[in-house]
């Protein structure tokens, strides 16, 4: 039997990529469905990068309810939010990784919301954050030892499920750059950093790197 080893679980939307910002003029700002509005975030690449290099497994960890939700990206005369429009924005985010020397090792999406119009995807479901069903996932698929993983993302839920799934409370990163201190990032027990790369900082320098 093969050692599970530690893994760092990211957050997509406004931890790697910068979705607001882009996608501010749509109905629901954040839901970053076009491949064209792809852009990373400053430094997030090369903070993946520098993890790929440091040996730790990338694994993303997003919720794309809009397939649930049926949602269309602009110009909206495409076609609906489905899994594979999911699919291409991540392919869009993994080549711009490639070009900065980065990349992860598996992306784990969920496509279900339980106020949904499209039936197949309208539930409660295992994988919605703040459940852990990603991360577990994720685990028994590669073998990942979550007590030592460690995982970063821009909203509470994000951290509510690292924990959930059992990842230490001092291991969940939030990241709360230009954000007026609030609920929604006060990080239960739990660091808090202002972007991804002084996150990898963190991350590294606790393991001795
Ligand atoms: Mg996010």
């Amino acid at each position: 039997m093969t050692e599970s080893k530690p893994a760092v679980f990211l957050d997509r939307d406004d931890t790697i990529t910068n979705s607001h910002p882009r996608t501010a003029h749509l109905p629901r700002p954040g839901d970053l469905l076009d491949p064209d509005l792809v852009e990373l975030l400053p430094g997030a690449g090369e903070a993946i990068a520098k993890l790929n290099r440091a040996g730790w497994p990338v694994v993303v960890f997003t919720s794309q309810g809009g397939i649930a939700r049926g949602d269309m990206p602009p110009p909206f005369d495409r076609p609906r939010a489905t899994l594979s429009q999911v699919e291409l924005v991540n392919d869009r985010m993994r080549s711009l990784l490639a070009g900065v020397g980065a990349r992860v090792d598996a992306i784990y999406y969920c496509p279900f919301h339980p106020s949904g119009t499209v039936a197949r995807f309208t539930r409660e479901h295992e994988w919605r954050k703040p459940r852990p069903g990603m991360l577990r996932t994720a685990a028994v698929e590669l073998g990942l030892d979550l007590t030592k993983s460690w995982a970063v993302g821009d909203m509470p839920r994000d951290t509510e499920a690292a924990r959930n799934a059992g990842i230490p409370a001092d291991q969940a990163v939030l990241l709360v750059a230009g954000k007026p201190l609030s609920a929604s990032n006060v990080n239960a027990n739990g660091p808090t950093a202002p972007d991804l790369a002084r996150a990898v900082e963190m991350i590294l320098h606790r393991n001795g790197r």
